[in-house]
């Protein structure tokens, strides 16, 4: 299916994840790999992570999180997708080994999601 780039309005085939036009990134999906299980969880909507969803996929540390304990959504400005903290959250989310704070955070290919500095470490990537 063809996309529409929302900041030139330039038409691209499914498989261009960039506008050559103007450079807008587009939202694909975005994929969390867990470190400790290598079990991926890939996220195609704006979504809450909790202590149940990464019990699923992420391991032991998935204790440490509360529910939910950080949202993901796709900036549809910028392109791409962001992290923030959610509010209530006991244990912090650090991103790339720095805590983060309340604003929302882009995030890049290969960046990584922790609570706190070390516990359910989460590689990010993305896919179409
Ligand atoms: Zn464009």
């Amino acid at each position: 299916m063809a996309w529409k780039c929302p900041q030139c309005g330039f038409v691209h085939d499914e498989a261009a994840l960039r506008c050559e036009a103007c450079g807008f990134t587009r939202a694909g999906k975005l994929v969390l790999v867990a470190e400790e299980t290598s079990r991926r969880l890939s996220v195609g909507v704006d979504t809450a992570i909790g202590k149940h969803l990464l019990r699923t996929f992420a391991g032991g540390d998935h204790v440490y999180a509360a529910e939910p304990q950080f949202l993901l959504a796709r900036d549809l400005v910028a392109g791409g997708w962001s992290i923030a903290p959610a509010p209530g959250a006991m244990n912090p989310t650090f991103l790339n080994g720095a805590a983060l704070a309340g604003a929302p955070a882009p995030l890049a290919e290969g960046a990584v999601i922790s609570i706190g500095p070390t516990r359910l470490r989460l590689r990010v990537e993305s896919e179409p």
